[in-house]
């Protein structure tokens, strides 16, 4: 199983096996040196290997196959983190559902 990547900063496509990622290889772009901080990726690859303790779990009854695109997450991971979070909505509507016991 691999990982496909491709670098937001020279656009080089690489892949990364999962085996490797699980050992501790690096995120490394193989054009620009590009690298993804040691703590994230080490994050990434224990939550692979969750993910693969679960997929294993199921098998029996389901086979599994699944993809994961960084540009279609579901919420709440489908908007980037942006570098200032200036940009809350305060603006609560309340809702007019008013509860009534009774
Ligand atoms: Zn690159």
């Amino acid at each position: 199983m691999t990982i496909e990547l491709n670098c937001q900063e020279c656009d080089a496509a690489f892949e990364l096996e999962f085996g490797e990622l699980m050992e501790g290889e690096p995120i490394v772009c193989p054009e620009c040196g590009q690298r993804a901080p040691a703590s994230v990726t080490e994050e990434l690859a224990n939550a692979l290997d969750d993910l693969l303790a679960r997929v294993s779990d199921l098998r029996s009854r389901f086979h599994i196959s699944l993809s994961v695109e960084s540009d279609d997450l579901p919420p709440p991971y489908d908007e980037e983190p942006s570098e200032e979070e200036e940009d809350e909505d305060e603006s609560y509507d309340e809702d007019e559902e008013e509860y009534e016991d009774d």
